[in-house]
């Protein structure tokens, strides 16, 4: 089996989920008293916050490049960034390690297109939601159109991403927020709809909403552990 590096603490709520999914996963591939080999950098997520909002990605680049690096020299065969929006950061990570990074807007891709679909709502932080960094690659790479939510309800998804989710707070109305968000972008002919932030998942399930969902850190963390122990 490889061992897993991930970069965490962004935040730490969505991280355990992540080590959650890669332990279960590899016991239910290997079985008896297997689970999986990783090693975890956590940043400490108020100065990351900071940074995001003063929109210093260049601070940002430097840190998750130097993460990466220190995942590969503690002897990762391969990196995970535990957050889509930190993803606007893959090319500085990339470009500073010779192990492969597991890209999560990639890893989702692949499972839409899995499934047929043409078509996606996108939910996550404003950066992702709003900036060409993830939609852009849905649509090069794999040809997926994707709609985002309206001004007013992507400030509702993205205040809610930071002043609950993050700090582990699972509000039933701001789920209902979240199933009306949906739902109309199911009216503008989304057929599924990505969870792309990575404490989503931890409000929204499946049984919530009509339309398929993609849970990025379900999916991000699965194509890890389907890598690891391919061998
Ligand atoms: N975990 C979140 C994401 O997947 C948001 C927190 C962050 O800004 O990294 O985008």
């Amino acid at each position: 089996m490889k061992t897993i590096g991930l970069i965490g603490g962004m935040s730490w709520e969505s991280s355990a989920v992540y080590y959650e999914i890669l332990n279960t996963e590899v016991n239910k591939l290997l079985g008896g008293f297997h689970s999986c080999k990783s090693i975890m950098i956590s940043v400490d997520f108020a100065g990351i916050e900071k940074l995001q909002h003063n929109d210093d990605w260049q601070t940002l680049n430097n840190i998750m490049a130097s993460s990466a690096k220190k995942l590969e020299l503690a002897g990762a065969d391969i990196v995970l960034l535990c957050t889509n929006t930190m993803h606007l950061c893959s090319d500085s990570i990339i470009k500073n390690i010779n192990i492969p990074f597991l890209h999560i807007a990639e890893a989702t891709g692949k499972e839409i297109v899995k499934q047929n679909i043409k078509k996606v709502g996108l939910l996550g932080t404003r950066f992702t939601m709003e900036m060409d960094f993830y939609k852009g690659l849905l649509v090069k790479d794999f040809g997926i159109e994707v709609v985002i939510p309206s001004v007013e309800e992507r400030k509702k998804v993205h205040d809610i991403i930071y002043n609950e989710l993050v700090h582990g707070q699972i509000k039933s109305d701001s789920k209902e927020v979240y199933k009306k968000i949906i739902q109309n972008l199911e009216a503008q002919g989304a057929e599924g709809v990505i969870l792309g932030c990575t404490e989503i998942p931890l409000l929204i399930k499946d049984s919530d909403v009509n339309i398929p969902i993609f849970d990025t850190t379900k999916i991000h963390a699965k194509k890890a552990v389907e890598w690891a122990v391919k061998d």
